[in-house]
């Protein structure tokens, strides 16, 4: 396709580079090397003291929002004052003429608004489900009248929406691999990575391992500090590891030889990056069957995919990993996740927009 400009909005949760963003941080940065692969030009907009290898960013000051995630079905639209996410998007306007597509990565109501007002494109990377009546009423809104500028990574998550997203364009994600070393001989632990939060379900995980006798080294931000201290109060015996925030080419050495990674989410998980990342290190992935780690997993040959929130059947296969060829694994991942996979899907997503709008 010809060469676009694109400009990138991130999420107004977090700067880049602090963890806070989960899974959009490396989904903004992997995007942006693989369409600059590709031979677009790419300018990022995010919050102040954000950090992105090989990337210019305009750095935008103000106020962070609330997570969404922390708030329940019924919660309103809020904003803080000197919202740092209405000065992106004023950002964003005043030099939208210089550019072919916006691309949205913050799950938040007013980029969602904004869309009929801009006029270049914009196109909305949902990074999450469903989470609130609110939320799924503004992009089920744009959804119909812009069928074609909504994309999410995974079929399950477009699902979750009241109605469906029934023209959204999955792009499910992509790595550079060549930050995963391949391991072919795991150590005597497994891994639990991603945010600290109860959305993400640790407990499980320690639940499992506990009664295994086993370890689990777990890595991410403490997001939720009385969360963490309950499972540690809950689990005085489990043999937990806790491993800080690593980058990620930090993260993928340190990963690469656990037995198994495992993900316990309690909420219709958008993705799960961890999931493409362990197995490009060769590491099979255990997951309950909700959201995309149980698209991602082929159960019995990339790991297990075990009922949601059966911790007896989630122990159970974490004891058959070792029958998982670790090889199998990372050939999935070169497969389906490369960064010139995500690059080729998400020009698709592109032309789709673009045609659309002249
Ligand atoms: N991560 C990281 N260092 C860590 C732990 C996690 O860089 O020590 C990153 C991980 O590589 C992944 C992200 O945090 O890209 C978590 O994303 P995921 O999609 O799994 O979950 P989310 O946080 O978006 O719910």
């Amino acid at each position: 396709m010809r060469s676009l400009k694109l400009l990138f909005v991130s999420t107004s949760v977090g700067a880049l580079g602090t963890g806070l963003g989960g899974g959009v941080e490396l989904t903004l940065q992997n995007l942006a090397i693989a369409l600059m692969n590709a031979g677009h030009y790419i300018t990022v907009v995010a919050p102040e003291t954000s950090q992105l290898d090989g990337f210019s960013v305009v750095e935008i000051a103000g106020n962070l929002q609330i997570i969404a995630q922390s708030q329940g079905r019924d919660a309103l639209i809020t904003m803080p004052q000197d919202a740092v996410l209405s000065n992106m998007w004023d950002y964003a306007r005043s030099v939208q003429m210089n550019y072919d597509v916006i691309v949205n990565f913050a799950y938040d109501w007013l980029p969602f608004y904004l869309t009929p007002f801009f006029t270049t494109p914009i196109g909305h990377l949902v990074s999450m489900g469903s989470l609130s009546d609110a939320m799924d009423q503004i992009i089920t809104s744009v959804a119909s009248s812009y069928p074609h500028t909504i994309a999410v990574h995974s079929k399950v998550q477009a699902e979750s929406f009241k109605g469906g997203l029934d023209f959204a364009h999955c792009v499910m994600n992509g790595f550079d691999l060549s930050l995963y070393p391949f391991c072919e001989n795991a150590e005597d632990f497994y891994a639990w990575v991603g945010r600290i939060a109860p959305e993400k379900g640790l407990e499980d995980a320690v639940a499992a391992i506990d009664s295994l006798g086993a370890v689990l080294k777990v890595w991410g931000v403490i997001q939720d500090e009385p969360y963490w201290n309950d499972i540690l109060r809950r689990y005085p015996n489990a043999n937990i590891e806790y491993q800080g925030f690593l980058p990620t080419s930090e993260l993928a050495i340190a990963m690469a030889p656990a037995k198994a990674l495992i993900m316990t989410p309690k909420w219709v998980e958008a993705f799960g990056n961890v999931a493409i990342e362990a197995l490009a290190c060769g590491v099979p992935v255990v997951a309950y069957e909700r959201g995309g780690p149980a698209e991602i997993v082929r159960s019995g040959e990339t790991g297990f995919v075990v009922a949601a929130d059966d911790v007896a059947a989630l122990t159970d296969a974490i004891g058959q990993v070792g029958t998982i060829r670790r090889s199998r694994c990372r050939c999935h991942a070169e497969e389906f996740y490369s960064l010139e996979a995500m690059g080729d899907r998400v020009e698709a997503w592109f032309e789709k927009i673009l045609k659309n709008v002249t």
